[in-house]
């Protein structure tokens, strides 16, 4: 039995998606902040569970050759990255591994028939965010600070620059505090609900070079409107901004935006191009946050439908339309599916500027819609599916099922539902053809995948 304060040698065997080190020492699963797998560690037992525990280093006595040095001085206080401490290369093994565990043993699936791919990774996996989210708040001295997230917590910790995002992010972020302060704005507090600004979102367009800022508010207008504007205009950087959107959420969650928008400077939306298309893209629609990898992504999801242009095609949680509209150009018929409506609005506007006359858009849970296209008779060839974090649910995938598809392309963002939902879908006549993990989010626990299923 484990205690509490006891030390041990060990040697890590494993790493976990939360970046955690793991050994066994007796019947206990050790995780270990900080390790990597390979190294040889002295720890100190902190706490134990049933039949885990956990510890901290002590010491490192031999590092593994995966350990490398972060590249980061906010890691590990900052909530965004979990494996900035583990070598790139080490890290795509990582979430491979990651994706077929899950499958077999969260979902229990046989992969001897199906091909499980390498995790293709980027180039250079730096700065390759289009999104950033800063929320805006008080220290606990009272000092006014903009930056992340603390691991785990609702602290921020102020952050001049994130090497995941763009430079001209951060400055944004600074001259909005800037604003702020010259113009005694106050920033939101989740305890109290009271205070206005609650975060700055900034989407950079990687192909047009447009850039979007949204200010969430707890409110419907600031004081100085105009200052905010002027301050956000002086900064120079790589991107044009185009448009400046104040968003209003007085609600008492935690949503990164609220429902309504009204535009302070430029547009309502900005535009950006992936795989050759055009998109339009408002603030609060889902545009995946690591361009280049989305285009590589949206590739396999279309090479693993084998499309010759004859078939009809569903695309369920279709956002603003992308993956319809990688689709439309080598199928007959394409049919989205969302339940923001915004999006729809944005994706009927994206297949218009496109020349695309194939696709139709439908706003809705997908739950219902699939269900009412069943009932109408629908049989595509090929649905796709890519859900967001909680994954799809039994109404859609039992409708799915009905339709009969010949093939159906799952893209994850989560593999442990991803294997609920794959089970399902096996159960329900289908086998795993391909399966492609691909590192949208490097340096983050964060696990994309694309697997191919066959109808038998
Ligand atoms: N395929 C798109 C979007 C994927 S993200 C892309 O690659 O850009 C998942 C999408 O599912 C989001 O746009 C979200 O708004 C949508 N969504 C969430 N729950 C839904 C539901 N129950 N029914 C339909 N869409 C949903």
């Amino acid at each position: 039995m484990l205690k509490e304060k006891e030390i041990y040698t060990v040697t890590i065997t494993a790493n976990t998606e939360t970046g955690d080190g793991v050994c066994r020492i007796d019947d206990f699963a050790v995780f270990v902040a900080g390790a990597a797998a390979g190294d040889t560690l002295e720890i100190e037992i902190t706490k134990v569970k049933k039949s885990y525990a956990f510890a901290r280093i002590l010491r490192i006595v031999t590092p593994s050759i995966h350990r490398v040095e972060p590249f980061c001085k906010a890691f590990p206080k900052c909530g965004g990255c979990q494996l900035a401490h583990l070598s790139y290369s080490y890290q795509l093994e990582m979430k491979q591994q990651i994706v077929t565990d899950a499958l077999r043993r969260l979902g229990h699936l046989d992969l001897s028939d199906a091909e499980v791919f390498p995790t293709l990774g980027m180039d250079e996996p730096q700065r390759y965010r289009n999104k950033m989210v800063f929320p805006i708040g008080y220290k606990a001295d009272g000092r006014l600070v903009g930056g992340f997230y603390a691991a785990k917590s609702h602290h921020i910790i102020a952050l001049s620059d994130c090497a995941l995002g763009t430079k001209v992010a951060s400055e944004m972020l600074s001259a909005v505090v800037r604003y702020m302060k010259e113009n005694k704005v106050s920033a939101y507090d989740e305890t109290t609900h009271k205070g206005l600004v609650r975060r700055l979102f900034v989407r950079t367009g990687a192909h047009s070079g447009e850039m979007m800022a949204v200010i969430s508010v707890n409110g419907t207008r600031l004081p100085e409107e105009k200052k905010l504007v002027e301050a956000l205009c002086s900064v120079q950087g790589d991107f044009t901004l185009s448009s400046i959107v104040l968003n209003s959420n007085t609600e008492k969650n935690n949503l990164v935006l609220g429902a309504k928008n009204r535009t302070l400077y430029g547009k309502a939306t900005i535009s950006d191009t992936l795989s050759g298309l055009s998109f339009d893209i408002s603030p609060n629609s889902f545009y995946q946050v690591n361009p280049q990898q989305t285009e590589r992504l949206y590739e396999t999801a279309v090479r693993f439908a084998g499309l010759s242009g004859a078939e009809t095609v569903l695309d369920l949680y279709c956002g603003i339309g992308t993956i319809s509209l990688c689709a439309a150009k080598s199928a007959a018929r394409v049919i989205g599916v969302e339940i923001v409506e915004q999006a729809i609005v944005d994706a009927k506007e994206n297949a218009a500027r496109n020349h695309i006359k194939n696709a139709e858009f439908y706003t809705g849970s997908a739950e219902d819609i699939s269900e009412k296209l069943l009932s109408e008779g629908l049989s595509p060839d090929v649905i796709f599916i890519d859900p967001p974090r909680k994954g799809s649910d039994e109404k859609t995938l039992s409708a799915m099922l009905s339709m009969r598809p010949e093939k159906i392309v799952y893209v994850s963002c989560n593999p442990a539902t991803l294997a609920r939902d794959a089970a399902t879908l096996v159960a329900g006549g289908y086998q795993i053809k391909k399966v492609q993990p691909v590192d949208m989010f490097p340096h983050t626990g964060h696990v994309e995948c694309c697997v191919l299923l066959c109808h038998i």
